[in-house]
């Protein structure tokens, strides 16, 4: 078993990295840093560099707060000698990424940049599928109510925060895994409430090299029904990834109902961190990041109605 700290106890780490080492065969949950917040149980401290000061025993930690702090925390526990997995959108720029895998690489520790929609239900079985069929055109639809979804969390708003990139990235990051082809930014537009400093909503067009077209629509503004859905129209058939990722149905059949299980996703994400540090590896794959960066080079800006929540 390996000993692990998290830190930033927010919504993610309570909802999914608590239970789910408290009940992990490979890690056992031994303290926790947060400014603001505890954990049963455990030892707990108010910054990282304080628990890696008082826990000099922990093998590895977990980054859950906002990607605007990720990069400080990860290199100071990697030069402690530390695995490190960090959450997604993984650091606030693609050189901060970069320089970190510099850094895991030099330090001989694992380095692992997670990307939890990846491990839902429905996508190893779509790329699969689309590994041997000829792309016609993507659709992606995401749009949540950020109300319901992020309360309270101002610094999504801020520069570096990503707004509507921030779950954004997760359709992102599947579509970069399940194409078989890779594809580029050719064109976004990005809504800017005027009282904040990222989007709550972008529309962008991806191509593929031969021209297939891929368009996203994110928008936080939805109420009612939230949509998190991809569907790829081949030369033969399509496919529908719904809720997520976790429900596949191709041609209108159901392929993957769903999985029952809350916590599958990040079950497999620390399944894999230990198999990376058993096998001394890294998975680093900036290319969702990248290409939400590329988004903001050449998107167009536009103002919105300031938003209040
Ligand atoms: P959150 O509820 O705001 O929690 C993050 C925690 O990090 C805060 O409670 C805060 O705790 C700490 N923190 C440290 N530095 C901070 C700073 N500069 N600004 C704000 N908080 C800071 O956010 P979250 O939803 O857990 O999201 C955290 C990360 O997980 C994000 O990168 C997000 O994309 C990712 N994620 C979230 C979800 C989700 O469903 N919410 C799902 C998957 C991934 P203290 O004040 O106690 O230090």
């Amino acid at each position: 078993m390996k000993r692990i700290g998290v830190v930033g106890i927010g919504k993610i780490a309570r909802d999914q990295h608590i239970p789910v080492l408290r009940r992990s065969a490979d890690f056992e949950l031994a303290a926790c840093a947060s400014r603001n917040a505890e954990v049963e149980g455990v030892a707990n401290f108010t910054t990282a560099e304080a628990m890696l000061d008082g826990c000099p025993d922990l093998d590895a930690i977990a980054i859950c707060t906002p990607p605007q702090a990720h990069f400080e925390t990860a290199r100071l526990a990697l030069a402690r000698g530390k695995h490190v997995l960090l959450e997604k959108p993984p650091c606030a720029t693609a050189t901060e990424l970069d320089r970190l895998a510099e850094l895991g690489r030099a330090a001989g520790r694992t380095l692992y940049q997670t990307w939890h929609s990846r491990h839902a239900a429905g996508v190893a079985a779509a790329r699969r599928w689309l590994s041997s069929r000829k792309l016609r055109c993507v659709r992606v639809t995401w749009k949540e109510d950020v109300r319901q979804w992020h309360p309270g969390q101002a610094w999504i708003w801020q520069a570096g925060g990503f707004g509507v990139f921030d779950p954004g990235i997760n359709a992102i990051s599947i579509l970069t895994e399940i194409l078989p082809q890779p594809f580029f930014v050719r064109e976004a537009d990005l809504h800017i409430p005027s009282n904040c400093k990222s989007p709550i909503a972008a529309d962008i067009v991806f191509a593929t090299e031969d021209g297939i077209r891929i368009d996203a629509a994110f928008d936080f503004r939805q109420t009612g029904t939230q949509s998190w859905d991809i569907d790829v129209e081949t030369e033969a058939g399509a496919l529908r990834l719904s809720d997520g990722g976790d429900k596949l149905m191709i041609d209108g059949t159901s392929v993957a109902p769903g999985s029952s299980d809350p916590h599958v996703e990040y079950a497999a994400i620390y399944r894999r961190f230990a198999e990376l540090i058993a096998a001394g590896r890294s998975d680093v794959d900036g290319r969702p990041f990248r290409l939400v960066g590329d988004a903001f080079f050449v998107g167009r800006r536009h103002v919105t109605a300031p938003f209040v929540e």
